[in-house]
């Protein structure tokens, strides 16, 4: 039996009983990568390779362990009518391309718009790590994010902006250093008032030019 034939009959085996790979599979994985790049999986500097290796993965993809509606169910309502802009900006945001499993880093900036409840800022930011911390494309992240806050805070409005760097794009393929992607998603007043779109993309001091 081929390799490949052995890891897909793993892979049935484990779903048919509801089974995740172990720890060594995973393991084992790395080092046919190793391999199949050129080098030497025994020699002295790649030894523990695979094991370090699946210990990151365990921090870079944590986002699968924890539901980001969980952690937006807290929410304060004693906010002495505070009704306007909420905007946290600048947060640090490192993911990964489901395409090709290498870092995308960037910004992300989100507001909201309170309906009478508010929610704990560094939740929004708990939100954003969760959801970054899981395979995406910026598209995506874009809009579970959006979504998410939406939904369980259920706000009169939501603004996510994302302004980050690809890696599959700036260390292979076309290779365009310097090149960052914008996206965004509006939800419910940023979608319909103009002005406060304007308001926010300038806060976020996001260039309205052709995305206005
Ligand atoms: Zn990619």
């Amino acid at each position: 039996m081929t390799y490949a034939a052995s890891v897909a009959a793993m892979a049935e085996h484990r779903k048919e009983h509801g089974l995740r790979p172990s720890r060594e599979d995973a393991e084992a994985a790395v080092r046919v990568l190793l391999e199949w790049s050129g080098d030497n999986p025994d020699r002295e500097g790649l030894v523990d390779t695979p094991a370090r290796v699946v210990r990151a993965y365990e921090e870079f993809f944590e986002g699968y362990t924890v539901d980001p509606a969980d952690l937006l169910a807290r929410t304060f309502e004693e906010t002495n009518d505070y009704d306007d802009l909420i905007v946290l900006r600048n947060m640090r945001m490192e993911s990964h391309c489901e395409h090709h499993v290498v870092p995308i880093i960037g910004k992300v900036h989100v507001a909201y718009l309170p309906a009478n409840r508010v929610v704990g800022i560094s939740k929004i930011a708990r939100v954003v790590e969760v959801y970054a911390k899981r395979l995406q494309i910026q598209e995506t992240l874009t809009s579970q994010i959006a979504d998410t806050i939406q939904e369980v805070l259920q706000p009169r409005g939501v603004a996510v902006v994302i302004e980050a760097a690809h890696m599959c794009m700036t260390t292979r393929g076309v290779r365009k250093p310097g090149v960052s992607m914008l996206t965004r998603k509006l939800l419910g007043e940023f979608q319909t008032d103009p002005e406060l779109r304007r308001d926010f993309l300038s806060s976020v001091s996001v260039s309205t030019g052709g995305m206005g």
